[in-house]
């Protein structure tokens, strides 16, 4: 081997260690899964909220808001998808929550494009993880950016163009937010 393989090759071995020094590293999701009475009361309010905001003309959130819900759902590039993102047993090219206990039928489906509303088109729906934008999003802890970070630090931390980049139909009737 000539000395300008064994160079390229070191060289070669610099730029993959770099590159693994740099990958993000996520933290684990905490456990929603195991739900209090208190919390099922809270999902039977969530549920009844969601249906309120839909109303009788099927009115949708914007698309800003759902991109956001995208990214948390189901990520993009080196952010991975929710652990509690599911496929969809009774339609495998749909995807529902398995955190929220919501169930998987087409109104819980996580559809990003498409001509079905679907979950993520409700003017207001909740997330277990309190993701953003969800109705109960909370900004995430400066605890969660210390490595190994959280989901929701790494969207907060996203650049706007890579928010709009996200491809969603939404679906519906745009809310009228002049009405009081
Ligand atoms: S609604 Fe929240 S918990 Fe469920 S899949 Fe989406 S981001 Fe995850």
């Amino acid at each position: 081997m000539s000395k300008d393989d064994i160079n390229k090759r070191i060289e070669k071995q610099k730029a993959k260690k770099k590159a693994n020094e740099k990958k993000v590293k996520f933290a684990p999701a905490k456990d929603v899964t195991k739900k209090s009475l208190k919390d099922r009361i809270g999902m039977v309010g969530s549920f009844a909220m969601a249906m309120a905001s839909r109303g009788i003309n099927n009115n949708r959130i914007d698309k800003k808001t759902k991109q956001l819900r995208v990214l948390s759902c189901h990520g993009k590039g080196e952010l991975p998808p929710c652990e509690y993102l599911r496929q969809s047993k009774v339609n495998p090219k749909e995807s529902f929550c398995g955190g929220c206990g919501c169930g998987d039928r087409k109104q819980t489906w996580l559809v990003s494009d498409g001509n079905e509303y679907g979950k993520l088109d409700y003017p207001k729906v909740s997330c277990p993880l309190k993701m953003p934008g969800f109705t109960n999003y909370e900004p995430s802890s400066p605890d969660e950016a210390k490595s190994p970070i959280t989901r929701r630090h790494y969207i907060e931390q996203m650049d706007m163009k890579d928010v709009d980049s996200v491809n969603v139909t939404v679906n519906g009737t745009p809310l009228d937010t002049n009405k009081k």
